[in-house]
């Protein structure tokens, strides 16, 4: 069991596989990115190892993401070589689903269990824009191909003022009246030279709540107001699905936070919005022994910061989300 200095339990890994994405959302990375080579990235057999070595010391949930995880060559071994590791119980994926048409079936039967879509609006003309290229229809054949592949399924809108804060976070609470999905709004975070606009951009929680009441009715609390993960949870009268709420701006979650992360070039990140990162890639690449490894890991996550420090104007400026994966 994995411990931070202040007794919380960090059993969740988000294992970034690629820092490449299909798409350039606007909140996510500048439309020039550049990427890294593809040798500086963990390798699968690399990511095999780091896997079950998080696993013994007692990381039983394990999340791929990115970039976009489904770009990354052999993805599908990838995901079944991380079910099969000892130790884990839970492997899901944060995706766009641009690629889920495809690939749902093979990743669910290679031991994917769910996966999170980023969908942020339903209007076609507003996800061109915000993705900057993409098609909103992809996205759906994804989604209905994961729902037939037996993922479950929850979808996540990331809020932008002025792109899709008004009738667009209406139209996904409306999807749940009809689905049993979860469909879940992020505050926007800032990160590195794109901080300015999301900060500007910041529509909280309260906000997107009094915009779905106004047009779907009073929204019940769900579970005792107890959070799901990172989401407090609500539901339209009558609904199958439910409405997850992601405010780590405004409402951070930290006291919980069960997560570490793991960048696809192989740094232990201990904090999404915090610049401290531990090298694991350089003992890795250097003959490390898994003994070693562990003291680096149990290590870095007993001086997982607190939270991060929004609040007092700190914003992680070394890597945008896109090279963090969320
Ligand atoms: N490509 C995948 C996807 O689109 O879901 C996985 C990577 S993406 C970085 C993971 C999640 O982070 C997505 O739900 C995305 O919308 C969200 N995200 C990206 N930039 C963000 C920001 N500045 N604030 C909050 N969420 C953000």
């Amino acid at each position: 069991m994995t411990l931070d200095r202040f007794g919380r339990h960090i059993n969740y890994l988000r294992l970034s596989l690629t820092d490449k994405c299909n798409l350039r959302c606007v909140y996510c990375m500048p439309e020039d990115m550049t990427f890294r080579p593809r040798s500086e990235l963990l390798q699968d057999d690399e990511i095999d190892r780091l896997v079950r070595i998080f696993a013994e010391l007692g990381f039983s949930k394990f999340r791929l993401t990115g970039g976009e995880p489904t770009v990354r060559a052999n993805i599908v071994d990838i995901v079944g070589r991380i079910a099969r590791a000892p130790g884990v119980k839970t492997v899901a994926m944060t995706t766009n689903g641009l690629l889920l048409d495809r690939l749902a079936r093979p990743l669910a039967e290679a031991g994917l269990q769910r996966v999170n879509i980023s969908i942020d609006t339903l209007n076609p003309e507003k996800f061109k824009k915000l993705t900057r290229w993409g098609e909103v229809e992809d996205v759906w054949a994804g989604v209905h191909a994961a729902g037939e592949a037996g993922l479950g399924i929850k979808l996540n809108a990331v809020i932008v003022r002025n792109y899709n804060d008004k009738e667009d976070v209406v139209d996904l609470a409306r999807l749940t009246l009809f689905q049993p999905w979860q469909v879940r709004y992020i505050e926007m975070m800032p990160f590195g030279d794109v901080a300015d606009f999301q900060q500007a951009g910041v529509v909280s929680e309260e906000e997107l709540r009094a915009t779905i009441e106004a047009a779907l009715g009073p929204l019940a609390v769900v579970n005792d107001g107890q959070l799901d993960g990172e989401a407090r949870l609500y539901q339209v009268q009558e609904a199958l699905g439910t409405l997850g709420f992601i405010s780590s701006v405004t409402q951070p979650f930290c006291a919980t936070c069960n997560r570490a992360r793991l960048t696809a070039d192989g740094r232990l990140r201990l904090c999404l919005l915090r610049e401290r990162e531990v090298d694991m890639m350089t003992p890795l690449r250097n003959g490390a022994s898994d003994r070693q490894l562990k003291d680096i890991i149990e290590e870095g996550i007993w001086w997982k910061p607190w939270g991060h420090g929004l609040a007092q104007d700190v914003i992680p400026l070394n890597r945008v989300m896109s090279e963090i994966g969320g």
